[in-house]
């Protein structure tokens, strides 16, 4: 069968379209027929090597599936249910969903949630799942659909196109950061109210600026979420949960200990079981299919490789859906 393997040579990690036996895979409980995975940042590092993701050679990469299960020693799944998996350490210290076949841990699985099916699933995927954490968070922290905007950042990638959907519809007036202005019919589409460009936000400016935002959802991290907290209002709260554009935090504590603002941290990799169902159950109620449906371009897994490069260079728009079963080469 056929898998995106990484493998490395002379020290440099590279993933390429491998064919790999069914009795090579981990002797995990639960065997379940892929049907679809996707394309997600953290794949892109992985592939190209950009990123330490692999930490054991040879491994599968893809963080995400969703599938069929064909077998199971685990009597809380059986033959025919189908189920999505995200994080748990695949692609990194397991085998993940790009491949045809997988074995995994009965706990790593959790029921496809009503409304969504198998290529819906991985249209959300991991980048879109995050985007619900983030929501999730940012609602606990009390920032609610009102007058003050919310900002998203790396909005026309995966995380970023998810967030301005589910928050438009859930009420919130939604600016999108972008360094694409052709992207701003597609994220006016998915709910943005306005933009901003992404180079405003990733200049360095004052500490404390003027009060801008309710909230955030941070996809990029570095001197962007810095300038985004030093523009969020009292009491306001940042969801962050990504680096495509740096990993530091350049900023200062000020909106911290004078505005009462809250950085909220979100990693969707090792989120407890609970909270997932809680996510992947709320999807089906506050993303918008048809919304859904304008952000994704749909591959084979021979195209993985090649897309990769582009993920990493913030080329792609959206989600990419990758058809594992597709037979094309
Ligand atoms: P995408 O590549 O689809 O989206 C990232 C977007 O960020 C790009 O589309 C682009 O948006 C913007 N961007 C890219 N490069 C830069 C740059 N140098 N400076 C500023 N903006 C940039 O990736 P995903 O949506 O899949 O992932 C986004 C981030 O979230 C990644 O860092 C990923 O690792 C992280 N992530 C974290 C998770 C977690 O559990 N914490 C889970 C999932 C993702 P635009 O063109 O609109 O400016």
């Amino acid at each position: 069968m056929r898998a995106i393997v990484v493998d490395q040579q002379n020290g440099k990690a590279e993933g390429k379209l491998t064919e790999i036996a069914e009795e090579d895979l981990p002797p995990h409980e639960v065997l379940v027929e892929v049907a679809y995975s996707s394309l997600n940042y953290k794949d892109g590092l992985s592939i190209t090597g950009k990123g330490k993701i692999a930490r054991k050679f040879p491994m599968v990469a893809g963080c995400d599936l969703a599938g069929t299960v064909l077998e199971s020693q685990s009597p809380e799944w059986k033959p025919g249910d189908r189920v999505v998996v995200n994080g748990w350490g695949l692609s990194e210290t397991h085998w993940g969903g790009f491949s045809e076949r997988v074995r995994l841990k009965p706990e790593w699985l959790l029921k496809l949630p009503t409304g969504i099916d198998l290529k819906q699933a991985m249209a959300i995927g991991t980048a879109g799942y995050t985007s619900m954490l983030c929501v999730m968070a940012l609602e606990q922290a009390g920032v609610v659909p009102g007058e003050r905007e919310v900002i998203v950042t790396g909005a026309a990638g995966g995380v970023g196109s998810v967030a301005v959907a589910i928050l438009a519809n859930l009420g919130y007036r939604v600016i999108a950061s972008t360094g694409r202005s052709s992207a701003h019919e597609y994220l006016r589409e998915l709910g943005a109210s306005g933009f901003v460009d992404r180079a405003e936000l990733a200049e360095k400016g004052a500490p404390l600026q003027k009060e801008r935002w309710a909230g955030g959802v941070d996809a990029v991290g570095g001197q962007t979420l810095a300038t985004i907290l030093s523009q969020t209002a009292y009491g306001g709260a940042v969801a962050a949960c990504g680096l495509a554009g740096g990993n530091d935090l350049p900023g200062s504590v000020f909106p911290f200990i004078l505005r009462n603002v809250t950085l909220l941290g979100v990693d969707s990799v090792m989120t407890p079981r609970a909270k997932r169902e809680i996510a992947w159950q709320r999807l089906g109620r506050a993303l918008p299919m048809d919304k859904l449906d304008r952000m994704i371009s749909v591959v084979p897994l021979s195209a993985v490789p090649a897309l990769a490069s582009d993920i990493v260079a913030g080329k792609t728009r959206g989600r990419v859906v990758v058809d594992v079963a597709a037979k094309q080469a």
